[in-house]
């Protein structure tokens, strides 16, 4: 099937899915967004209230930073494709809970194996957890590791999250020089040998 089509299918397996905490209406479900033929994936959190307006991730202040940070490495937002682990919004925009995190996982899984990056870049410690679950995102931000997810070799690559950015200028920092380093990241892609392998995150 067109991967626009299978996209189109987890979108509306999403809104059909009553099982799904968070959802009401099939309009409550926040789409991943942008290029599926993407090498690259930003995995943030959960939407917020411009989000869940939109219906579309990171459309508010820490989507306007992200939009910058891709300017940044000349990657327009367009080319990319972005997404959450929770693809609604939470109540008073709270954390999510572990079983919403869970539930939401397949059709996180799903959206992957249709894009089939080779560089997917957390943002936060919520998808960073999904990939690295011993990390700390102090240790971690910026490197990269190569995870097998599913059967496929990825280069995961977390990273604060925008929002945490926009709040400490420390954060800002740090996130603007680890986007500097993503053009490398994809150049290289599987051809090389990853800094860290997976496994190594239990010693951060
Ligand atoms: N924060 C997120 O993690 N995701 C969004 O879509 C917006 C803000």
């Amino acid at each position: 099937m067109d991967k626009v089509l299978e996209l189109r299918k987890i979108k509306e397996d999403m809104e059909n899915d009553k099982s799904l905490p968070l959802v009401k209406r099939p309009e409550d479900v926040i789409p991943g967004d942008g290029n599926c033929d993407s090498e690259i994936v930003f995995i943030g959190e959960a939407g917020g209230y411009h989000e869940s307006i939109q219906r579309k991730p990171f459309v508010g202040n820490a989507g306007m930073l992200l939009n910058k940070l891709l300017a940044s490495i000349n990657l327009p937002r367009e080319s990319v494709y972005i997404t959450n682990m929770v693809k609604t919004r939470p109540p008073e925009n709270r954390d999510p809970l572990p079983e919403e995190l869970a539930a939401y996982s397949r059709y996180l899984d799903r959206e992957l194996e249709v894009i089939k990056p080779k560089v997917v870049v957390t943002l936060g410690r919520f998808s960073m957890a999904k990939f690295l679950p011993n990390a700390r995102i102090s240790g971690v931000h910026g490197k990269k590791f190569e995870v097998n997810w599913n059967g496929k070799n990825i280069l995961v690559v977390p990273m604060y999250h925008p929002a945490a950015a926009l709040r400490n200028g420390a954060v800002m920092n740090e996130i603007k020089n680890d986007f500097l380093k993503l053009p490398r990241y994809l150049k290289e892609g599987e051809k090389k040998e990853p800094e860290v392998k997976a496994e190594q995150s239990e010693l951060f």
